[in-house]
């Protein structure tokens, strides 16, 4: 099978990263969860902590675990599944932070590891994750004390500058750590762009860093070639692919190419997403296999090697638009069976 390649740019991640510091009132961390929004954890935790990233926020604890092992001793790791049961020796013998959600994972903490550092995650209104206010005024005279690291919460509609919610959100934020004197963290990409009384004294940008909005003036990462494995002329009323799902109203030019649903191009993109051969749309035939899909290059005078699915032509988030979803579902879709090739970093 030929491989289809995924290019990331990791000079334009780097780009974003210091756009986004730029437009941050304090420090900018990094969100690398989901294998770095499924462009590689590795090559793009070590180009963001070359960039001077210092904290950096993933998911669970083996994916600290993992990030640790890149990025060895320095930067600061939090976990924001908290402090899971069975995580203990993982987070003292790799230095993880968790940012502990709940009275339940206070006591885990504090009984294992009654040393190890701690954030704390608040609900200011998600119903998410972390401690809702009554549970956060009746543990705070406990917690800070210990002088957690941090206290973060996470905004539900920062995309939606406009929403009624953020300013809810930052009241209660407020309310719940004004007087702290702890470290603070509210924001990721889209409370970035909601201005500095978001910023408090580290952002949380993930999908900026990689090309998505709501960081409209993103550069694009991710670059997407999948190969052209057979062409075909197909007559008019043939169909094309599972369940007949295109049939040709004229005769048609026909190229199968090397990815499928199997690579996270989901089946939501049948018969609606396009590829590009320079500026010439190749758009989608019937059904997304699991290895390949069809494309109508009858527009195209030549035999292409490969066709551009994301590129300058189109980012994660027009593909993710054509397939009813976001730009991050696009990106951590992407599967295991790329060749990944990094440029720049
Ligand atoms: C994923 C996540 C982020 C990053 O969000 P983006 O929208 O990708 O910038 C920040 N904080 C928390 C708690 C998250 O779950």
């Amino acid at each position: 099978m030929v491989n289809s390649i995924l290019t990331v740019d990791l000079d334009a991640l780097v780009r974003n990263y210091r756009a986004l510091q730029e437009l941050s009132s304090n420090e900018t961390g990094a969100v690398v969860k989901a294998d770095g929004y499924g462009l590689g954890l590795g090559r793009v935790a070590r180009s963001l902590a070359k960039a001077g990233a210092r904290q950096f926020f993933v998911a669970t604890a083996s994916e600290g675990a993992e990030l640790r092992r890149e990025l060895g001793d320095g930067p600061s790791i939090s976990l924001f599944a908290g402090h899971m049961a069975g995580d203990s020796d993982m987070i003292n013998d790799l230095s993880l932070t968790p940012m502990i959600n709940s009275i339940e994972q206070l006591q885990r903490h504090l009984q294992a590891l009654p040393k190890a550092p701690f954030g704390v995650q608040l609900d200011t209104g998600m119903n998410r994750l972390g401690m809702e206010p009554a549970e956060w005024s009746a543990l705070r005279d406990i917690v800070l004390p210990q002088n957690p690291t941090l206290l973060m919460s996470h905004l539900a509609c920062a995309d939606a500058p406009d929403h009624a919610m953020n300013a809810q959100q930052l009241q209660s934020f407020r309310e719940m750590t004004d007087d702290t004197g702890i470290p603070r963290s509210l924001s990721a990409t889209g409370g970035i762009l909601l201005g500095a009384d978001y910023h408090f004294d580290v952002t949380r940008p993930g999908i900026g860093l990689y090309g998505g909005l709501p960081y409209a003036d993103a550069l694009p990462v991710a670059y997407l070639e999948l190969p052209v494995i057979q062409v075909r002329e197909v007559a008019e009323r043939e169909s094309v692919g599972y369940g007949n799902a295109y049939i040709a109203e004229q005769p048609r030019r026909v190229a199968t190419l090397s990815a499928g649903y199997a690579d996270g191009l989901i089946r939501a993109m049948s018969g609606k997403a396009r590829t590009f051969y320079g500026q010439t749309e190749c758009p989608v035939l019937g059904r997304v296999s699991m290895d390949s899909i069809s494309v109508d290059i009858t527009r195209l005078s030549d035999t292409p090697a490969s066709l551009t699915l994301l590129g300058r032509q189109q980012s994660v988030d027009t593909l993710a638009d054509a397939a009813g979803t976001i730009g991050y579902e696009i990106l951590t879709s992407l599967g295991a069976r790329y060749t990944r090739r990094y440029s720049g970093g």
